[in-house]
C-alpha cells in the first residue's frame, strides 16, 4: 500500500459560548481535517486543532504544512510503516499539531488495513475510560452551574478548573464548583501560566481547602526556577503541560523534579510520540493524564482510543468533553458519554464517519 495524497481541509464551527482560559479564548473550532489517501482506497482521517498561543500553529499553517511539506515527504511511503514516515518527517522542525494529526490518520489507515480498532492496535487495556470536563473562565456561579449540569447529564465527576485570573476569582470558583458537585468529585486546576511563581505560592496552597488534587502549569512554562520553587513548597502535585510537549522535555521536567504528572495530548504528540511519553512517565514514576486542546469530536474519539489503550492513562479521567463546546461537528456519529465514561469504537481504525454535507457546509477553503 502506498500513500497517494495528504488532504488538509480547514473547517470552522462556532462555540456555543467562547471557551476562555489564561492566555486566550476559543471562539471557533478553526480546525483541519487531515485525510491520508492510499492507492488501495483506504483513507485515514484525523483532526488537527491548532492553538496559536501554545504552539504558534494556526489553521492556515496546518493546511500549508500538511498539504505541502508533509504530503511531499509521505507520498509513495507505505502508511503501515509509521516509524519510517516519522523518520521522513524529521527534517521539518516544530508543527506539532499538523504532525500529530498526520500520525493519527496513519494509525487510522493501519487499523483499517488490519481490521482492528486503534484502541486495540495501541494496547487494548480497556474499552472505556472515565471522562473529565474542562471548565473555562466564567463567573464562579456559571462555572458551578456548568459542572453540575455535566454531572447531571453525563455522570461526569471529574473537572478541570481553568484558573490564573486572580486569587479572589479562582478561590471563589473552587469553592462554588466544589459545593455544586459534592465532596466525591475529582477537582484539579490548570493555571495555563497565569500566575507569576510568587503569586502561585500565595494562591495555590489555599486551594487545598476545596481538595484540588493537582495544579497544571502554575507559572510560565519557561520559568523553570519558579516551578522548582512551587514544587518544593506546595503540598499539591504539579502537572506539566506546555512545559512537557516532547519526549526530551518530559524527561528533563520529571527527572529534575519540576512536575510529577504530565498532560499527554494526542492532538499535540500524535499516537507514536504519546506512547513513548507514557512509557517514559512509567519509567520515571510520573503520572500521565490525557489532556485536551479543545479538539472536536474526531479528536475526542482519537484521544479516547489512546486513553483506553494503556493501563497508565486509563487510571485517571481523560479530558474528552471539548467537542461539547461547539455548536455542531463534522462527524456523523458524535461519541457518547454516559455514566461519566466514554466507550471506544469497536470499528477498525478510529471508526469515524464524516458527515460530508456538514463538512461541505463548514469547510472554509
Ligand atoms: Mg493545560
Amino acid at each position: 500500500m502506498k500513500i497517494t495524497r495528504v488532504e488538509a481541509i480547514p473547517f470552522s464551527i462556532p462555540t456555543r459560548r467562547p471557551f476562555a482560559f489564561s492566555g486566550g479564548a476559543v471562539h471557533h473550532a478553526e480546525h483541519v481535517l487531515i485525510r491520508v489517501h492510499t492507492d488501495e482506497g483506504l483513507v485515514g482521517q484525523a483532526e488537527a486543532a491548532p492553538r496559536a498561543v501554545m504552539s504558534g500553529e494556526t489553521q492556515a499553517t496546518v493546511v500549508a504544512v500538511a498539504g505541502g511539506w508533509l504530503e511531499g515527504a509521505c507520498v509513495g511511503a507505505d502508511p503501515v510503516r509509521v516509524e519510517d514516515i516519522h523518520a521522513r518527517l524529521r527534517p521539518l522542525a516544530g508543527n506539532h499539531t499538523a504532525r500529530a494529526a498526520l500520525d493519527i490518520a496513519l494509525h487510522d489507515v493501519v487499523g483499517q488495513a488490519y481490521g482492528v480498532p486503534c484502541s486495540v492496535l495501541l494496547g487494548a487495556y480497556t474499552d472505556r475510560v472515565p471522562v473529565s470536563h474542562m471548565v473555562g473562565f466564567a463567573s464562579p456561579e456559571e462555572s458551578a452551574e456548568e459542572a453540575a449540569d455535566l454531572r447531571a447529564r453525563y455522570g461526569v465527576s471529574a473537572f478541570k478548573l481553568k484558573v490564573g485570573v486572580g486569587a479572589d476569582h479562582d478561590l471563589a470558583t473552587c469553592a462554588a464548583v466544589r459545593a455544586a458537585v459534592g465532596p466525591d468529585a475529582l477537582l484539579y486546576a490548570d493555571a495555563n501560566h497565569g500566575y507569576r511563581a510568587d503569586e502561585a505560592l500565595q494562591v495555590l496552597p489555599r486551594m487545598a481547602e476545596w481538595n484540588i488534587a493537582w495544579v497544571e502549569e502554575p507559572c510560565p512554562a519557561e520559568d523553570r526556577v519558579g516551578r522548582s520553587r512551587i514544587v518544593d513548597q506546595l503540598g499539591i502535585p504539579v502537572a506539566g503541560d506546555e512545559s512537557c510537549r516532547s519526549l526530551a522535555e518530559v524527561a528533563s521536567e520529571v527527572m529534575d523534579g519540576r512536575c510529577r504528572m504530565v498532560s499527554v495530548k494526542t492532538a499535540r504528540s500524535g499516537y507514536l510520540t504519546s506512547r513513548k511519553i507514557v512509557a517514559l512517565c512509567e519509567a520515571l514514576g510520573a503520572t500521565p493524564v490525557c489532556g485536551s486542546q479543545l479538539e472536536g469530536a474526531i479528536g475526542a474519539v482519537a484521544q479516547a482510543a489512546f486513553a483506553a489503550s494503556h493501563e497508565a492513562t486509563a487510571r485517571f479521567p481523560a479530558e474528552l468533553t471539548g467537542f461539547l463546546a461547539y455548536a455542531d461537528d463534522v462527524i456523523a456519529e458524535p461519541p457518547v458519554i454516559a455514566n461519566g465514561e466514554m466507550t471506544v469504537s469497536g470499528r477498525p481504525g478510529l471508526g469515524i464517519t464524516i458527515d460530508e454535507g456538514k463538512l461541505a457546509h463548514y469547510r472554509c477553503d
